[in-house]
């Protein structure tokens, strides 16, 4: 156990113990396993498990919660090392936006049961947020969660849920109060979705493949120990979770078919564009030169800027900052996505398994979308920056002060 211990101390404990248990065969076993989406393949959860074991899954966090209570410099160390050795599995303190959210807002009863469950991917979730008529205006959600005994009876619909068919639980708001404005009235719940109540119908995407779902919740049931934060405050626990989905999503991306972007997956770096003009016989054409270190400059900019979001984060409020993230993250995809079909040329119009580079960079050219619509959309993130960054007045919000109820609507009401 390492509490009060100097930086050399722990950087020797963490690479002694890395090297006693990094062994050549778990990094191979991890990159030949298939890459599933929002699932961890046995060989990770094995290796989160020895992680979580050693007490180095989230190491910033209180011992009575797996951690060893580090500073936040000092569990930069133990990242470093583990990053070193390309070892996943720790940081989870800064990046699992499941446990994060649980442990700062979750009951006593359901944070025994799942934090380590989560931290070592033994439990799938999913995000049940949107719905048909409540997007971008989430406070509009009309998924009501009615209080019966000790369970909440949950009733309505929401859609483009990522990885509902393998999830136990889903992080779910619902609303709880129509008689209150809108942002008032919305609980959040650690919803169980293995359950009659519970129907998922996949979706197909724009990139062929179908990550996302309709999940119709039919007197779905949540034990009231399921409540995350008080009756009545899931807005604010909503927003601390975005700002985790937020900062994951501004500094990882999706880098071919296969990756999950989701935390534990490939982060792609703009090197591979240096790779692909090189090989494309272009890296000397100054114009091109000049358009891949742009792009290199963009995510290192980024990098910094979502490391300054996330010290905010880490003192307990949810930052604005994390905006800039997102929206500059899905700015730069867009621009790589353009520029490997610029740097191909006329081969990006081809197809199939004789050109990689070209199926590469037309589905990368599709997936961008996913930063710049999923976790909020662009236009939604600058909203975000202009009104409380840069202090710009607020959109006018008619439906604001008023109860749920009387908001005029063209969906029924509650
Ligand atoms: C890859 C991906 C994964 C997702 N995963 C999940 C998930 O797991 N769980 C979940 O609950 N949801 C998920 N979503 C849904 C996502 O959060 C919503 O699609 C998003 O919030 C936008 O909502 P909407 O689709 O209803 O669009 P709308 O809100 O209807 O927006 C339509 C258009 O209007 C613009 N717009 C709307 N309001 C404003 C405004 N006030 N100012 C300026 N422009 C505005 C939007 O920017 C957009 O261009 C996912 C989406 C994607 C793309």
């Amino acid at each position: 156990m390492t509490t009060s211990v100097n930086d050399e101390t722990l950087r020797e404990e963490v690479r002694q113990w890395l090297s006693e248990n990094w062994a050549r065969e778990i990094a191979d076993e991890l990159e030949s396993e298939a890459p599933t989406h929002y699932t961890a393949s046995p060989a990770l959860r094995s290796w989160l498990g020895k992680v979580f074991d050693a007490r180095w899954s989230a190491p910033r966090w209180p011992e009575e919660w797996f951690g060893r209570g580090l500073s936040n410099d000092q569990a930069k160390i133990v990242e470093r090392e583990f990053a070193k050795v390309k070892a996943p599995g720790t940081g989870q303190d800064r990046v699992n936006l499941w446990a994060n959210t649980l442990l700062a807002q979750g009951q006593p009863g359901l944070k025994e049961k799942l934090v380590g469950p989560l931290l070592k991917s033994e439990v799938n979730m999913c995000l049940l947020y949107s719905e048909p008529g409540a997007g971008s205006d989430l406070a509009g959600i009309r998924t009501r969660a009615d209080l019966q005994g000790d369970e909440y009876i949950v009733n309505g619909q929401k859609v483009w849920t990522s990885g509902a068919t393998t999830a136990d639980y889903g992080m779910l708001i619902a609303r709880t109060d129509w008689d209150v404005p809108k942002h008032d009235g919305i609980s959040f719940f650690f919803c169980p979705m293995k359950q009659p109540g519970v129907e998922v119908r996949p979706l197909r995407q724009i990139t062929d493949e179908s990550h996302f779902n309709e999940v119709f919740l039919s007197n779905a049931v949540v034990p009231a120990e399921n409540l995350l934060g008080k009756p009545g405050s899931g807005w604010r626990v909503l927003n601390t979770a975005l700002a985790y989905e937020r900062s994951v999503m501004g500094e990882t991306a999706r880098g071919s078919r296969g990756g999950t972007g989701l935390g534990l997956g490939a982060v792609t770096e703009a090197q591979p564009l240096i790779a692909l003009a090189r090989e494309a016989g272009r890296l000397d054409e100054p114009h091109l030169r000049q358009q891949v270190a742009q792009t290199i400059s963009y995510r290192r900019l980024n990098a910094l800027n979502t490391a300054r979001a996330k010290a905010d984060l880490a003192q307990g409020t949810s930052s604005s900052i994390m905006s800039l993230g997102k929206l500059a993250m899905s700015r730069i995809l867009h621009e790589e996505a353009r520029l490997r079909t610029e740097i191909l040329g006329a081969e990006s119009m081809l197809e199939g398994e004789d050109y990689p580079q070209a199926v590469d960079a037309n589905f990368l050219s599709l997936n961008a979308y996913f930063t710049s619509i999923g976790g909020g959309t662009d236009q939604i993130q600058r909203n975000i920056i202009g009104e409380r960054v840069l202090g710009l007045p607020k959109e006018p919000e008619v439906d604001k002060t008023i109860a749920f109820r009387d908001v005029k609507t063209g969906v029924g009401s509650g």
